[in-house]
């Protein structure tokens, strides 16, 4: 039966729900406070640069297909995309650099140079990754856990066992490889998730198969142009968007959610679905008594990092920069013990630079280069003007003295993004770039619900709940959504 749905946010979350639940027929209105679409994945124009503020890895080209598939078209129909070759380069240290190679017999190639035998070790180790990507996506990651026994049954332990789901990625990764190298291609992903090799289950080995196998992408136009086409398909199935409207309060009669209220009124609504950050929702939008989560809970909780991001635009191109470069420094637990053991800036961080401009003359003017310096750190430190400064010191000088090149004196254009504006932006908890992290006790049913248990008719979806962190686990959060509302 149609129904009027009212959603909170047009991040990707919020933008895949309103897609999929106007195409089952419902009549659905998205509320956002910003005055465009994609949340985190906001792009931001200045001077002729054009910068995604958020993702700029498009991986698990599937996942995206999937959605675009259920709106009745296709990814290759909507978007320009392109398999970057390489799909990364890492420096290890200054001018130690390796470029990890777009094909598989390269990769094993370069592995062979890490340690002996290295090559055939990563055959097997990707064998298994790709066993695992499909079980999971199968069983574990498109399926929604209302209760205890819908994780903790018989299945899920012989499957969970055989997924590594009850040891870490580092133990796991330890287990094929000796050097420091091959562990750090094999781990850095873990980032993406808002965790570390140590805390994150090893089940994760798979974003090995997706980003060594699958491949690394980009839409040309940037993460941008997927949000853009996602609202045009929406819309055409009937979506409509309000836009530089803050919710203010979802309205709950006789413990149903009838609607929610912005500084316009009210919008009558038959269901709600939360796409803003969880917190914010629980704790500013609802009554307390309608609150599932503690202040307890949540301080408890490993919340994923926060950023510290530079945007620059150039006025020439850098040499030694590929479109994604990895600068992972020689000590980097060092670096994920200052995000989740004991919270401070770090000294000697890993950080990771995006160049979208050596793909995507779009983005930059002619002759010019955009980059973006992105450092994670951890959520809730204090973040103000002179600790900001002197941490954008501390990384240029790093990124000049392991380039082999000047960067100060080629800046035309420059922002910098921190905690401060995760919250004032996007509402978020403590500043966090990502919500929360993948631990285990934070993965798959111990992820915050879905679907409210305390008010009938209120869903959650995006980054906090099941799978959880990046864009193609928040286009699937909202697949289980509909899919649980139905038509
Ligand atoms: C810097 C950065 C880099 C990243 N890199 C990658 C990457 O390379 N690849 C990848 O796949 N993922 C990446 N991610 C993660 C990915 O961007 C997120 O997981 C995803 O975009 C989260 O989407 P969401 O819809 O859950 O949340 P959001 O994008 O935060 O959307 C929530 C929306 O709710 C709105 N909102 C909040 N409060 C209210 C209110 N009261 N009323 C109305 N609207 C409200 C917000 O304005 C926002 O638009 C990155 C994230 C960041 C921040």
């Amino acid at each position: 039966m149609a129904q009027r749905i009212v959603i909170i946010g047009a991040g990707f979350g919020g933008l895949s729900a309103a897609g999929l639940l106007a195409k089952q027929g419902h009549a659905v209105t998205v509320v956002e406070q910003l005055d465009h679409a994609g949340g985190r994945a906001t792009v931001w124009e200045h001077d002729g640069f054009r910068f995604d503020l958020g993702p700029s890895w498009y991986l698990m080209p599937d996942v995206y297909q999937r959605w675009f598939h259920q709106m009745g078209t296709s990814a290759e129909a909507e978007l320009d995309l392109r398999r970057l070759s390489p799909s990364y380069r890492v420096y290890f240290g200054a001018r130690d650099v390796v470029d990890v190679p777009a094909d598989l017999p390269a990769t094993l190639d370069l592995f062979d140079t890490f340690e002996p035998g290295g090559g055939k070790k990563l055959e097997r180790y990707l064998e298994r990754a790709a066993y695992q990507y499909g079980v999971a996506m199968n069983e574990f990651v498109y399926r929604d856990y209302q209760r205890i026994t819908d994780f903790f049954n018989r299945r899920m332990l012989v499957e969970g066992a055989r997924l590594n789901v009850f040891t870490n990625l580092d133990r796991y990764v330890r287990g094929f490889f000796d050097s420091d190298r091959a562990r750090k291609v094999l781990e850095y992903s873990m980032v993406f998730l808002g965790g570390a090799p140590d805390n994150t289950p090893a089940l994760y080995n798979i974003m090995s198969h997706v980003d060594l196998a699958m491949g690394v992408w980009y839409p040309m136009g940037g993460m941008g142009a997927v949000v853009t086409s996602m609202q045009r398909l929406a819309e055409a199935a009937g979506a409509r968007f309000a836009f530089n409207q803050p919710v203010r309060r979802i309205v709950v009669h006789d413990g149903r959610a009838v609607g929610v209220e912005t500084d316009a009124g009210i919008i009558d609504a038959d269901i709600v679905i939360a796409n803003a950050d969880y917190h914010h929702v629980e704790t500013r939008l609802l009554e307390p008594r309608y609150r599932q989560y503690s202040d307890r809970y949540w301080d408890s909780r490993v919340i994923a990092p926060s950023a510290f991001i530079l945007y620059l635009g150039l006025d020439r191109p850098v040499e030694g920069l590929a479109h994604h470069t990895l600068f992972l420094q020689h000590d980097w637990m060092d670096h994920f013990n200052t995000i989740f053991r004991r919270p401070a800036w770090p000294d000697r961080p890993s950080y990771y630079v995006c160049a979208a401009s050596k793909t995507d003359p779009g983005v930059a003017p002619a002759g010019a280069e955009n980059i973006f310096v992105l450092v994670p750190v951890a959520a809730g430190l204090e973040d103000t003007d002179a600790g900001r400064a002197r941490f954008e010191a501390m990384i240029l000088d790093d990124l000049e003295h392991q380039l082999g090149e000047p960067i100060r004196d080629r800046i035309v254009v420059r922002r910098s993004f921190a905690h401060r504006d995760f919250t004032a932006r996007y509402n978020a908890y403590r500043g966090t770039a990502l919500g929360l992290a993948h631990t285990l006790r934070q993965t798959a049913l111990f992820r915050p619900r879905h679907r409210s248990k305390t008010v009938r008719g209120l869903y959650f979806t995006g980054h906090y709940t099941h799978p959880g962190v990046g864009v193609p686990m928040t286009l699937i959060s909202s697949q289980l959504v509909a899919q649980e509302i139905g038509a």
